[in-house]
Formats: C-alpha cells, sequence, structure tokens
C-alpha cells in the first residue's frame, strides 16, 4: 500500500498505466481537496473497477486520530499516531474569518530549545511530504463546507528547515490551485535559524514568509536558551535572512519567546531594538506558555508593558501573540507529553470537549 499524498506527483503516470484517461488523476485529487473526501469508494464519478484498483494501491489517511480536543476560543488540535507508531501533533486556530492551521515537520526535534515541549525526548524521525499535506487535509475536514483554510504556520513539532525538501513539497501542494489553493503570502515556515537552508530558500526565490526564532537579543544568552545557537550565532542568522528579504522582498518575521526572568529585560529590549530596528521586520513576541515538568515562568503583564514600550521607542514593528489554545495544551509538543502511554493504537479516536 502506498501513500497517495506522496505519490502524488507519479498519480498522472499511474493513472494512465491503468488505461484510464489522464483527467481521472485530476478528479482525484478534487475528492480528497476540494469534497474532502478520502475514501476511494465514495468518488462516485470514477468507475467502479478503478476506484476498486486504487483502493487496493493507495491509502489517502496514514495516520489515526488518537485525540481530538476543542477549545472554548475554537481552537481544535488533533493527536496524530503515524502509521510507525510514532505522534504528532497538528492545530486549527479560528480568529475571525481566518482559519489557520499550524503543522508538524517532524517528529519530535532535534534544535533542544530548552522552553519547548517538542524536543524533550530528542527526534524520532522527518515526516514525509504526504503526513504533512495529511495533517492538512485532516485539520480542513473540522470545518464546516463553506468554510476554507486561510493561513498555514509551520510551527507545529520540528524544525521544518531540517526537512526542507518535504516541507516545501508539501506547501507548494497547499498553495496549488489543484491543491488547496491556499495563497503562499498567507503561509510562513517557522526557523530556529539554519542558514545554509535559509539561503537555499532565498536563492530559490521562496514563495513563502519566514520566520526565524531568535529569543534572544546576544549570542550568550540565546545560546542558553537555543542550544544549537552555539555552532551557528546570530550575525550567521542575520546575514541570511537579510539576503533572504533582498532576494525575495518578503518582509521577515522574527519570534521572541518571553521567559520572565530569563529575557525579559529592559536591557534584552534595547539591544533587540538594536538588533532589528536596520531591518524590515516584524517581531512577533510570545508569552511563554507553560510545559509540565519545566520550571519556566510567563512574565507578569506589568513586565510584558514594559518590554513592548522599549521595542516601540525604537521603533520596532511588534505585535504580541495573543495564547490560544492555551486549555489543550497547544503549545507545541504539548500534547503529545500527555499520552506516555501511546503505544498501542486505540479503536476508535476519543475526543474532548474542554469548557472555559
Ligand atoms: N522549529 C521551529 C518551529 C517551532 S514552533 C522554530 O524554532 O521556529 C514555533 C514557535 O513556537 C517557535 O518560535 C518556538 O520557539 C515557539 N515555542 C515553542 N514552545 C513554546 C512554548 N512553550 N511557549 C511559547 N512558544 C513556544
Amino acid at each position: 500500500m502506498k501513500h497517495l499524498l506522496d505519490y502524488l506527483p507519479k498519480l498522472k503516470d499511474w493513472v494512465v498505466k491503468k488505461e484510464q484517461p489522464e483527467f481521472r488523476a485530476r478528479q482525484i485529487r478534487k475528492w480528497i481537496c476540494e469534497n474532502r473526501v478520502f475514501d476511494f469508494a465514495q468518488m462516485t464519478d470514477l468507475p467502479q473497477a478503478f476506484r476498486t484498483q486504487l483502493t487496493k494501491h493507495f491509502h489517502v489517511v496514514s495516520t489515526q486520530i488518537v485525540k481530538h480536543q476543542m477549545s472554548a476560543d475554537g481552537t481544535e488540535k488533533l493527536l496524530l499516531q503515524l502509521s510507525d507508531g510514532g505522534v504528532i501533533e497538528c492545530v486549527l486556530l479560528r480568529d475571525g474569518i481566518r482559519r489557520t492551521i499550524c503543522v508538524s515537520s517532524q517528529v519530535g526535534c532535534a534544535m533542544g530549545c530548552v522552553f519547548c515541549a517538542s524536543g524533550l525526548d530528542g527526534l524520532m524521525r522527518n515526516l514525509t511530504a504526504g503526513e504533512i499535506i495529511e495533517q492538512m487535509l485532516l485539520l480542513q475536514q473540522l470545518l464546516p463546507h463553506d468554510e476554507r483554510l486561510s493561513h498555514i504556520v509551520m510551527m507545529g513539532m520540528g524544525e521544518p528547515l531540517a526537512n526542507l525538501d518535504n516541507v516545501i513539497r508539501a506547501l507548494d501542494f497547499a498553495s496549488s490551485p489543484d491543491g488547496l489553493g491556499i495563497s503562499a503570502r498567507r503561509i510562513t515556515i517557522s526557523t530556529v535559524g539554519l542558514p545554509a537552508a535559509i539561503v537555499r530558500l532565498a536563492r530559490q526565490n521562496c514563495r513563502y514568509n519566514l520566520a526565524i526564532s531568535l529569543h534572544a537579543p546576544n549570542d550568550k544568552l540565546r545560546t542558553q536558551i537555543v542550544p544549537v545557537n552555539e555552532k551557528i550565532g546570530i550575525d550567521q542568522i542575520m546575514s541570511a535572512a537579510d539576503l533572504f528579504f533582498d532576494m525575495t522582498g518578503r518582509r521577515l518575521t522574527f519570534e521572541y519567546v518571553l521567559l520572565a526572568g530569563i529575557n525579559d529585560e529592559l536591557q534584552h529590549a534595547n539591544e533587540l531594538g538594536k538588533l532589528l530596528s536596520k531591518r524590515n521586520a516584524l517581531l512577533n513576541v510570545i508569552p511563554y506558555n507553560p510545559v509540565e515538568g519545566l520550571s519556566f515562568q510567563t512574565p507578569s503583564a506589568k513586565s510584558v508593558r514594559l518590554f513592548r514600550e522599549s521595542l516601540e521607542r525604537n521603533h520596532i514593528t511588534v505585535k504580541f501573540r495573543q495564547r490560544k489554545g492555551n486549555q489543550i495544551n497547544a503549545a507545541c509538543g504539548q500534547l503529545r507529553r500527555d499520552q506516555p502511554q501511546l503505544v498501542q493504537l486505540p479503536e476508535t479516536a476519543t475526543s474532548e470537549t474542554i469548557s472555559k
């Protein structure tokens, strides 16, 4: 059995080999992407015998939903078990008319950022392009038929630039009119800051937005919070980011998780101001979302305000991201850690509603 979503580029050839007209490939894509139907038997405009052939060769969904959580603010989170037992998470966020999904790129993560739940057990493996697309399709299925996904952020579990080929394949599908038709301008890849991969994206004239998780304004502090920084350094990241901006013309986003008493002091805001003020950049400040077992604290409202005012004095374009879905552990990797016993697949998915 093959994963159809990994096989999409070759589907036309396969269809022709089965002595069907080429347009069958388009029909199948339409069923999956537009009608949100994953069962070949229900693809009623395909010949019966061809549907049977498809069922024998392919599956569209290779994961099992082991948990489906809903938060009162409209956030929904899926915990998915992959065919080899690995577990990943993905999230649907509702904000006004926006329907944003947050998608994982790896099972676990090798980057080891000290405040993040995703990397606590290290990296298991990269996701295939099909497994990344599958998350998008399963989240799209949570929407009523008259609603469409509007934005994608690669901010789930894993480091997207460490699995760049598969991430780009999946995003190219998401942004294609034959796929999910989501404008590339509404798709963001978030990275810990791997310069070689950023340079590669810049040279390829990347159509997607780039967000860089900075989290500290100097190397000493950043290496404490983001250990991979030791071998990279902020200078290299900034040079790669500047090249990305020069080549693509796309405004950069920098992310900064505020950790009380660690990176939230005025001196940090001033240093950050100096680093970013000459750049066409948006700073996205995220209050720390507490992770069980980690002792970091979310800063007080007062220190957040002082931090913000200092950045504004430096004329930095800054956005303070609201916490969404924290009732359901929606920060990456958190839900998965609630399920250490997940080895055997339950027969049916559990669905939980959490009210305020
Ligand atoms: N590896 C990518 C994607 C990680 S998730 C990256 O580093 O950008 C997206 C963002 O969420 C990152 O900025 C990450 O640092 C942040 N994040 C992770 N855990 C968090 C937590 N507990 N609270 C707030 N933000 C968190």
